[in-house]
């Protein structure tokens, strides 16, 4: 399958790893956006959001948990964090095989967008 996180997680493309178990692994993203910034996807190819079933919701609340996990190993779960699921092109998804963004290490801000973005778009 042509898939970069299928390839990341078969080791055919480098990646820092910072946590892995039987149903995950994150690593680090490529292009930080927070002084600590990782990908949690799981071993199992699930494009999007969209295509989570019945069988993988076990898989996707594995990976909100490794996400305070390795908050907690960071040591900036009590200050706090952001996870992110990207969905789409609406979303910002660009790889599509799911992955939890965890940002840490200051504070996010909120809300995560422009307001000139708030405007409602028809495609
Ligand atoms: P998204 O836009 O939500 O699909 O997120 C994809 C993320 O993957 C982006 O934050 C990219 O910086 C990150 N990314 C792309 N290629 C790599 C790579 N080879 N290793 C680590 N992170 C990557
Ligand atoms: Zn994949």
């Amino acid at each position: 399958m042509d898939c970069l996180f299928c390839k990341i997680l078969e080791g055919e493309i480098p990646a820092e790893r910072v946590y892995e178990d039987d149903q995950v692994i994150a690593f680090r993203d490529i292009n930080p956006q927070a002084p600590f910034h990782c990908l949690i996807i799981p071993r199992k190819h699930i494009a999007t959001l969209n295509d989570i079933a019945d069988d993988d919701r076990e898989v996707v609340g594995h990976m909100i948990q490794a996400a305070s996990k390795i908050a907690q190993r960071q040591g900036f779960d009590q200050d706090g964090y952001r996870t992110v699921f990207n969905c789409n092109t609406h979303g910002g998804q660009t790889v599509y095989h799911i992955h939890l963004h965890l940002l840490g290490g200051k504070p996010m801000g909120w809300p995560p967008y422009q307001d000139t973005l708030k405007t409602p778009v028809n495609n």
